[in-house]
């Protein structure tokens, strides 16, 4: 018999509408809502949201379990990684397979299945990234879109490692405009990036606070700039993941206004966190070293500006974590060997709602860029990013008025320092659903790995 779970008296948020309903689930999939409690529904399980936010699981669309980067292997497996998802309220995943040079995307796309079937709390799916563009890659792309990989990111940084020319993007980008892909672009000049990095090193400038300086605003913005135009010479689509800078803003505010399929993802550690933190002292820095990096504080105005009008769609994690023992430090002495990246997964979801209580944005909006935009951009919804019958039953409790500090010593990502230590907040995750089944249930995890499914997805959504 399929099991009946009511969830009663809570405030229903979606992208569109904030309404007090109850949600009728059966089985894995939401089938009703109803104006609270004008209904004989009967049920195997009760929840009682009275008080409560109820909200679409989040959509992550932009995390690095287990990603092998310099040397060493971001320290969340897709097993810890996901349940700590889960405890933040994010109910889908979208992760990175990693093609190898002179490897095929298909090895790549193998490794990456391998890594994450069978581990996962929660439910996840496949970007590619498309490190060696060659004629048979071009033509893996066609087949990876047909089974549910639908989007491709390229390099324009990180020479010898993940770079592509601007050749190798131009053949990438033709190819998505035939086969309904996206390109999503990491966007920083990686060439002339790398010049300055040799310059500052040479001056003895090796403390983390220099990887902000090198990494310059400037170069972010070229880059977008260029991504754009490569993208509008092969009428193709452009996702440019992880905007920092308000140079590149401007530069993706552009294009759109001139009708242009670009998008712009930023991230919660552009939002709240700057170069302060990197110039913090004793090495703390490196604790924030990632690419793009962090900017100038002056920055996040502009970034919250362009989330509320939309120039910026989508709020994911990057989430790549590093524990500052043994892994960040191999960059001491020498910024250019700190492993790039933040943990963030099971933040995202408070830091958005903080910007809520803030004043940023509105509750809708937060559901939007964190829940609907990702699931319409990468082809999941109306499955995933909403609350309505026939979608997943991919529901969060959020209790919007629980205050929490966070921390390393309370979060369940397997890395040893918070980004975000000792930053209050308020609103929590009170108890999550994926599919039906509970995950969290009143702050206690009861999910498992292996509950989490492959999840294959459609072109993105937001193309004629
Ligand atoms: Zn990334």
């Amino acid at each position: 018999m399929t099991r009946r779970t009511i969830i009663r008296g809570g405030l229903v948020i979606t992208a569109s509408d904030e309404i007090h309903a109850d949600v009728l689930i059966e089985g894995p999939r939401i089938v009703a809502l109803a104006a609270p409690g004008a209904h004989d529904w009967s049920a195997d399980r009760t929840i009682d949201a009275t008080g409560k936010y109820v909200v679409p699981g989040g959509v992550d669309a932009h995390t690095h379990m287990e990603l092998p980067f310099g040397g060493t292997s971001a320290s969340d497996t897709f097993e810890t990684g996901t349940r700590a998802a889960a405890w933040g309220g994010t109910t889908t995943i979208v992760d990175f397979a990693v093609q190898s040079v002179g490897r095929s995307l298909r090895e790549g796309l193998d490794t990456w299945h391998a890594k994450a079937e069978g581990n996962c709390a929660i439910d996840y799916a496949f970007h590619m990234i498309v490190s060696d563009v060659n004629a048979e890659t071009l033509k893996e792309m066609d087949l990876l879109v047909e089974e549910g990989v639908t989007s491709f990111k390229q390099f324009m940084a990180y020479p010898g490692v993940f770079y592509s020319d601007d050749g190798q993007i131009l053949r990438a980008m033709q190819r998505s405009a035939e086969n309904g892909g996206l390109i999503m672009m990491h966007a920083e000049n990686g060439i002339a990036i790398d010049v300055l990095v040799e310059q500052a090193l040479a001056r003895g400038e090796t403390d983390p606070r220099y990887h902000g300086e090198v990494r310059k605003a400037l170069l972010e913005a070229e880059a977008t700039h260029r991504a754009i135009r490569l993208a509008q010479v092969a009428g193709a689509p452009l996702y440019v993941v992880h905007v920092s800078a308000t140079e590149a803003v401007a530069e993706l505010a552009r294009a759109r206004d001139e009708g242009l399929n670009v998008f712009g993802e930023t991230c919660p550690q552009y939002l709240f966190l700057s170069t302060d933190n990197l110039a913090e002292p004793g090495f703390e820095g490196a604790k924030y070293v990632c690419s793009t990096p962090l900017r100038p504080k002056e920055h996040q105005a502009g970034l919250w500006r362009a989330l509320r009008t939309n120039d910026l769609q989508v709020v994911s994690t990057d989430h790549c974590p590093f524990c500052f023992t043994g892994q960040k430090e191999l960059g001491r002495g020498d910024f250019s060997k700190i492993p790039n990246g933040l943990p963030g997964v099971e933040n995202r979801m408070d830091l958005l709602h903080q910007a809520v209580v803030d004043g940023h944005i509105s509750r809708r909006r937060w559901i939007e860029i964190a829940c609907a935009t990702p699931a319409r951009m990468f082809g999941l919804y109306p499955k995933k990013g909403t609350i309505a019958p026939g979608a997943d039953a991919d529901v969060v409790v959020y209790d919007p008025h629980a205050e929490q500090v966070m921390s390393a010593a309370t979060h369940h990502m397997n890395v040893d320092y918070s980004a975000y230590e000792g930053t209050h907040v308020t609103g929590r995750v009170e108890t999550v659903l994926s599919r039906g089944e509970l995950v969290i249930d009143q702050r206690e995890y009861t999910g498992h790995a292996g509950h989490g499914v492959f999840t294959p997805r459609s072109t993105c959504q937001y193309l004629i």
